[in-house]
């Protein structure tokens, strides 16, 4: 492929390269990157069509289409809409750089002499600019740039780039689905591909993350244009007996971002927790035929509003906020629930509370604290039945041993699955 000769001659100043690269895609291909804090997404080529979206800095997406300098976009969600193309910008770097040391240092320019605007951390796929002396220029998670010691890396030749066909994509540690996800990707999210092996890519993503994911729910930008819509069905079908089915759920992955939450006795994040469990217990609701919201899918933060914003406006039927705890005493262990006991739901939320604590507690083992009533913001201000969950306590060794493990996280999910799955058969 055309792409594929042209990537490999990546002597070629960075610049330069990147140039051709855009003269050699058709122009409805191209993968762009979201260049403003928040880009308005409207529902048609010009700022009088009413806003539908907001994407934040950094985010990849897909170029459908295109009208002067507007760009017809897949959205995350899989919906399309359009950007001003001003404040977006060409992606795609011909070269990746994996991370080999725990932390790497991210300095303004190509020397320790100067300053450090960033770290990477290990494994972290990042797309190369240029090379200068050893020293790489790269494109920073988010979008920046800046400069990296290529000593402390390995090269990865970029093979070309998919876009998300599912409506979301698990990406895991290796080829296979037995590995453990690490993030789910939105249909429409472009990734480079560093290697192919079994019906299985290896992909970086903007943000840096590096996995695997199933090429069977990605197809291949370059034919992008022609092609009519993919129907992906990367789901089994629902059971059609399942209370849950034609629900609305809402998964909360606590914290995200800037904000790990609480940080465990050893060192284990609390948003990784969260969004590890959030993430396996997703595709179980679906598969039982609920349509699920995710207040967060990767590791980003959206403000408390924007929480229950998107439960309250999509008409939910349940909010569930997935959390680990902490305490000062590191001896203190166990599971615990809240709802809020002054809502119009409170009822029903405290069913829900009970039911969740009770398969919590059943597929952990961990001490029973029960439930609770408290006055979070993500549960008092949501207007259906909600609870939050807190697994176990991260300031306990034996809490986050378990919490930590993958397989914890998938039983996790089959007990607030189960919990859910009561909720709505009462
Ligand atoms: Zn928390």
């Amino acid at each position: 492929m055309e792409r594929f000769s042209q990537a490999k001659k990546y002597i070629l100043p960075g610049l330069l390269l990147l140039l051709l690269l855009s003269i050699a895609l058709p122009a409805a291909a191209r993968p762009l990157v979201v260049d403003a804090s928040l880009l308005n997404v409207r529902s048609g080529p010009g700022t009088s069509y009413e806003v539908i979206g907001q994407i934040p800095r950094g985010t990849v997406v897909v170029a459908a289409g295109a009208s002067g300098a507007w760009a017809k976009v897949i959205l995350p969600d899989g919906k399309a809409g359009w950007v001003s193309t001003t404040y977006t910008k060409a992606y795609d770097p011909p070269r990746y750089a994996i991370v080999e040391v725990d932390l790497l240092n991210v300095r303004s320019g190509p020397g320790t002499n100067y300053g450090i605007v960033n770290q990477l951390s290990r494994s972290t796929a990042i797309a190369v600019l240029q090379e200068q002396n050893s020293w790489l220029r790269v494109i920073l998670p988010g979008g920046g740039q800046g400069w990296i010691a290529g000593w402390y890396t390995a090269a990865a030749e970029c093979k070309g780039y998919v876009a998300v066909a599912a409506t979301l994509l698990n990406l895991r540690s290796g080829p296979g689905t037995g590995h453990a996800i690490i993030s789910q990707m939105p249909q429409g999210e472009a990734v480079a591909v560093l290697a192919r092996q079994s019906g299985w890519l290896k992909v970086a993503r903007l943000n840096g993350e590096m996995g695997w994911a199933s090429e069977t729910y990605t197809r291949r930008l370059e034919n992008l244009a022609g092609e009519p819509q993919p129907q992906p069905d990367p789901q089994p079908k629902p059971a059609p007996a399942s209370p849950l089915k034609g629900k609305t759920i809402v998964i909360d992955a606590g914290h995200g971002g800037y904000d790990p939450g609480a940080i465990g006795i050893t060192g284990y994040f609390e948003k990784s927790l969260n969004l590890a469990v959030s993430l396996e217990l997703a595709p179980l609701l679906r598969d039982a035929g609920a349509r699920v919201l995710m207040t967060r899918w990767s590791d980003w933060c959206p403000s408390l509003w924007e929480r229950v914003n998107l439960a309250n406006s999509n008409g939910a039927d349940a909010f569930v906020s997935i959390h680990g705890n902490a305490h000062p005493q590191p001896y203190i262990s166990g599971t615990e629930t809240y709802y809020y006991p002054w809502g119009a739901h409170s009822g029903r939320s405290r069913i829900l509370a009970e039911l969740l604590q009770r398969q919590l507690v059943a597929a952990l083992g961990l001490r029973d604290i029960g439930v609770k009533t408290a006055n979070f913001y993500v549960i008092s201000n949501t207007w259906m039945p909600s609870a939050l969950v807190e697994l176990g306590f991260l300031s306990n060794y034996g809490d986050e041993a378990l919490l930590r493990r993958a397989e914890t996280h998938r039983h996790v999910a089959r007990a607030l699955m189960g919990g859910l799955e009561s909720f709505f058969s009462k």
